[in-house]
């Protein structure tokens, strides 16, 4: 919910007008068959732009029904497997509008990604991987840690860009980052009441060249590029543009 309502809260402020739609049903099988026929709905109706769906689902609908029922030219948070296989090979679609904010911070930032030893940790559709795929092609290195990785801190210590995505809260702190080091934290936590990322910003503050803090960092970012992507979407659909989300 943290997301949803600050995303209406954007959509508001710029005056484009949103539609929330909870989708009933008793069990994961009829709550995937509903959310189904809600996305076929949305995707035939002229007056709807782009469309997102909210995550995580309930348990036991799989993310692969539903990100496939998406219009691929009204996902504007690039999870259909049309955009995910057109970010893979780097041509143009719509990419996952947090893995965009984390590239677009590093570019209004003035960070060289280009031959930098970079370390996304997380690999998820949403988030880890799109990263890594984008600043691949922004020819920078890059390990893509995870659950199982060993020795965390053995891989980021040699980073010039950390980019932490795992939903840990203090999972990186500042004895685990080279001195100058770029440090993006998408995480959102919720922790006694606070919003927190997946970095310990005290002392990851001290060690890093620059850190996102959060809130107030990724996330708002990130609602900005969605409703990028949504303009986009309606341009491209009234013939207006022909680009994509990059
Ligand atoms: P996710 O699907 O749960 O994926 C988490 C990833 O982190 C997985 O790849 C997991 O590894 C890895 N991981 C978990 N624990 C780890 C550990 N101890 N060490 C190393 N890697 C670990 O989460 P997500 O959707 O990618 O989201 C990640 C975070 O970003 C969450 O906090 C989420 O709330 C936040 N988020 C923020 C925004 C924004 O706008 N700022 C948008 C979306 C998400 P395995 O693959 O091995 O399980």
């Amino acid at each position: 919910m943290v997301y949803l309502d600050r995303i209406l809260k954007a959509c508001e402020s710029v005056g484009i007008a949103t539609r929330t739609i909870d989708v009933p049903g008793e069990d994961a099988v009829s709550q995937e068959r509903e959310l189904g026929a809600a996305i076929l709905r949305l995707n035939e109706d002229p007056e709807v732009a782009g469309i997102i769906v909210q995550l995580p689902l309930p348990a036991g609908v799989p993310l692969r029904t539903v990100v496939d029922a998406i219009d691929p030219m009204k996902d504007i948070d690039g999870l259909h497997p049309l955009n995910a296989g057109l970010l893979r090979l780097g041509y143009e679609g719509f990419v996952p509008a947090t893995a965009h904010a984390a590239m677009e911070m590093l570019k209004r930032s003035g960070i060289a990604v280009e031959g930098a030893d970079a370390v996304v940790i997380g690999r998820s559709p949403v988030v880890g991987m799109p990263v890594a795929f984008m600043l691949t092609m922004a020819n920078a290195t890059v390990t893509v840690c995870h659950s199982k990785t060993r020795d965390l801190a053995d891989k980021t210590r040699t980073a010039d860009i950390v980019v932490v995505a795992a939903g840990r809260p203090g999972l990186v702190a500042g004895g685990m980052l080279k001195p100058g080091a770029v440090v993006i934290d998408v995480g959102i936590n919720l922790v006694d009441g606070h919003v927190v990322g997946d970095v310990d910003f005290a002392s990851a503050r001290d060690v890093a060249g620059a850190i996102t803090p959060v809130p107030g960092g990724i996330g708002p970012l990130t609602n900005a590029l969605l409703l990028a992507h949504l303009i986009r979407a309606a341009q491209r659909q009234t013939g207006g543009a022909s680009g994509g989300s990059r």
